[in-house]
């Protein structure tokens, strides 16, 4: 089976409403919300944390436990990470963090309002009639001024500039740090991935579209290690590679597409970079960053070898060479990623109770199943708490015997599970349980004893 895109168009889909289900549902809370929350910091509930898990583990799964084929056909070699948040400040001088890292600011003195001085066209000024930032007749903006986006902190019980140091900005980093220890551990050979997912952190000047632009998020980034010659190559496989698999989970080709950065604007480190982008409800029809394609060349490890003092060169057996590999990067957000699955399956549908539903892809979706005994009597509960236990060390799934079935029914179109399950009368009769289909509302009877089966199939394949 294949994955069906939706053909709902973005631009009719609003934050607000995806906000405010995300907090109902317990996908998404504001940071310390009893405190009036915390500008650009938000908390995965329990259906966020399992989304956002099943989005890594996929990512995983397709970088390190199964990577990609190379053009030959054959497995590519990539091995996982997980470095320390705070490393050795040194790491941001080589890295340019410490010097380069900044996005100019301006505020404005009239509406005391602050922009980010290269995105300005995307912001409001907050007062009224409402216009652009900087067109009211009271703005007043400052020159744009730098501002270093990384979070310092200090080490130990003495506050100076001794014991500063920072939150990591990227996992990128981390990565470079350990690519001696990987080489000498591993048994690695050129070409080889070595892949990390984690928090990073940025004091972004205006966090905001909800998730979008946070102080505190995930990345999963892979730093693919190659031959100069062979650089151009890979740039173009993991461009494929990274828009096959957004594709995978579901996400509508019309609603994803390449941008090429210009000259100008790529980072220090970069020769070539392409961002793959969506299109967010916010930036619809337009499109807005989702993961970055950087061809870094051999910056970060020359960087760090002239820094560290430690040879970062990679030595060839076989071509009896010895080279500092080039680097191809795909660095995607994981909590963007969270947020794209939560616009891209968000469906507007008048036709039933809960008038909304989340249509994730069934490998994604943070519930798989609903066990619901048609009434709390004449042994149903009992069959449904079987099939629950039978179920629940494969699939994440879940009972419930409270309200009536279409209140169960809109809960689980509101948390997105593809499948809800009933014991009825017939099952005690003839072993067969309903099973309705979140998109259609189609039902269906299958076996009581081929409910496992048929759950493995459905999320294997996609609906
Ligand atoms: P931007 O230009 O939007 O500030 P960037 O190009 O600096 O982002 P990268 O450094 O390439 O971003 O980071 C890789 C990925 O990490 C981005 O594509 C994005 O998905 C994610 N990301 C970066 N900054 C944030 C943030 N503040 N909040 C959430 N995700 C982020």
């Amino acid at each position: 089976m294949t994955t069906k895109t939706t053909a709902i168009d973005p631009a009719t889909k609003s934050m607000d409403d995806i906000v405010a289900l995300c907090k109902r549902r317990g996908f998404v809370f504001p940071a310390s919300e009893i405190y009036g929350g915390l500008n650009g910091f938000w908390d995965y509930g329990p259906l966020g944390t399992q989304l956002k898990n099943n989005l890594r583990d996929d990512w995983w799964k397709n970088m390190v436990e199964c990577p990609p084929l190379d053009p030959d056909g054959h497995p590519l070699q990539i091995v996982g990470l997980d470095s320390a948040i705070i490393q050795n400040p040194k790491t941001w001088e080589a890295s340019g963090h410490i010097a380069g890292f900044n996005d100019p600011m301006v505020d404005c003195r009239g509406c005391k309002a602050r922009f980010r001085a290269d995105h300005i066209d995307e912001y409001e000024c907050p007062l009224k009639p409402s216009k652009k930032a900087g067109d009211h007749d009271k703005c007043d903006l400052t020159e744009p001024r730098q501002f270093n986006l990384m979070f310092e902190t200090f080490i130990g019980a003495i506050k100076d500039e001794d014991a500063k140091a920072y939150l990591r900005p990227e996992t990128a980093q981390g990565i470079f740090l350990d690519y001696k220890n990987i080489v000498d551990t591993m048994r690695v050979k050129v070409p080889f991935g070595i892949a990390q997912v984690g928090k990073a952190f940025r004091n972004e000047v205006t966090p905001r579209n909800f998730i979008f632009r946070s102080r505190e998020f995930e990345q999963m980034e892979m730093e693919w290690f190659c031959h100069p010659d062979e650089a151009p190559k890979w740039y173009e496989f993991w461009k494929e590679q990274r828009m096959g698999w957004w594709a995978s989970l579901g996400v509508a080709a019309e609603n994803l597409r390449f941008r090429d950065h210009e000259e100008d604007e790529l980072a220090h480190y970069s020769k070539m970079c392409v961002d793959v982008e969506y299109r967010y409800p916010f930036t619809a029809p337009g499109f807005g960053e989702l993961e970055g394609i950087a061809h870094r060349g051999c910056f970060d490890l020359t960087q760090h070898q002239e820094h560290s003092k430690q040879k970062l060169e990679y030595f060839d057996q076989e071509g009896k060479q010895r080279y500092i590999p080039n680097v191809i990067e795909p660095a995607s957000g994981l909590t963007r990623g969270v947020l794209v699955l939560l616009c891209e399956a968000y469906t507007p549908d008048d036709s039933r109770p809960s008038k909304v539903f989340m249509k994730f892809h069934p490998r994604l979706a943070p519930i798989k199943a609903g066990i619901f005994p048609l009434v709390n009597k004449d042994g149903m509960p009992q069959v449904a708490e079987k099939l629950y236990m039978d179920l629940r060390r494969r699939f994440t799934v879940q009972i419930d015997v409270k309200q009536n079935i279409g209140k169960r029914y809109a809960r689980m179109d509101e948390a997105g599970t593809p499948f809800c399950f009933t014991v009825d009368g017939d099952t005690l009769s003839g072993q067969t349980v309903t099973v309705r289909h979140r998109d259609t509302q189609q039902q269906e009877r299958i076996a009581l004893d081929k409910v496992a089966e048929f759950l493995g199939e459905q999320i294997e394949d996609g609906e």
